[in-house]
């Protein structure tokens, strides 16, 4: 499926990338500021978030903001204390993007280290929960709120090897649905994205020896991560959307 967004379909929203100076974060938050928004560009790396905040600005968007957090030690008080920081500064929050996340060690489930297991859930789950938790009474009073998640093709059919990350997407999917039965009264839309193999560094790591050429790149992929934090989504909630569907699928939704 085509997505078409109007040039401005994000304007005056406030949006929150996390995992934004990298992969499909980075190209989400630029599109964002391309598209309107005011962004605030969460991730662990200071410099990879400075030199997006930098292109923003070069491409004349609406100045971003930075905030350096990194999601493995980061506690519920880190969480409240951002979305304090975003209301003073701000004054409103209309859209998180939950893109942020890591791949572990892809191994036989039996061979899983124990620390390998905490740091996936940790940052893809646990950091997502809290963060969402804190963010959850502000954004509510946003007139068209959004909360996307991340997850993959194994969140939502299980595959040898991928253990711990695949038991975070089907997590993620779970909080998710959850959250989207919860807030389905609100202003808040909640849905989760599938990229799909995209070239970033994660593909890179889990398929070293394939041809990175051949895949879609995050730019392909970002109309999806605009329409879902955009006016035209304001009936979609509670969805799992492919960003990259199979042709022959007769439907975009991860199933
Ligand atoms: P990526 O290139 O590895 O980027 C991941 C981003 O997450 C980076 O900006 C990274 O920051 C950030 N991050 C990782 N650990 C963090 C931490 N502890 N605290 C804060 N930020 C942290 O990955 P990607 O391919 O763009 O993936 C983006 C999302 O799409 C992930 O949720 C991934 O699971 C999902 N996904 C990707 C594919 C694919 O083919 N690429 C397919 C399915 C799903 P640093 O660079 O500073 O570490």
């Amino acid at each position: 499926m085509k997505y078409h967004n109007a040039a401005d379909s994000l304007k005056d929203r406030v949006i929150l990338v996390t995992g934004a100076g990298d992969g499909i974060g980075r190209e989400a938050a630029i599109q964002y500021a391309a598209h309107g928004a005011t962004v605030i560009l969460l991730g662990k790396t200071v410099s990879k978030l400075e030199a997006v905040y930098d292109e923003i600005e070069d491409l004349g968007y609406i100045q971003p903001a930075i905030i350096p957090l990194d999601l493995m030690g980061a506690t519920k008080q880190h969480y409240l204390d951002m979305v304090d920081t975003i209301e003073q500064q701000f004054g409103r929050l209309d859209g998180v993007l939950h893109n942020a996340g890591i791949l572990g060690v892809l191994s036989p489930l039996e061979q899983i280290e124990e620390s390998t297991f905490d740091d996936v859930m940790q940052v893809n789950v646990k950091a997502q929960f809290l963060l969402t938790q804190a963010v959850i009474p502000f954004i509510k009073k946003s007139p068209d709120g959004r909360i996307i998640f991340t997850s993959s093709t194994v969140g939502h059919s299980g595959r040898a090897f991928w253990g711990s990350y695949a038991i975070s997407k089907f997590a993620t999917e779970g909080m998710m649905q959850v959250l989207a039965d919860e807030l389905s009264n609100t202003n808040v839309q909640v849905n989760a994205i599938n990229p799909g193999g995209t070239r970033t560094g994660m593909r890179a790591k889990a398929f070293p020896a394939e041809d990175a050429k051949q895949l879609k790149t995050p730019k392909d992929i970002i109309p999806l991560y605009v329409y879902l934090m955009g006016p035209e989504s304001r009936h979609v909630t509670g969805k799992c959307i492919d960003a990259q569907p199979k042709p022959s699928s007769s439907h975009s939704h991860c199933e």
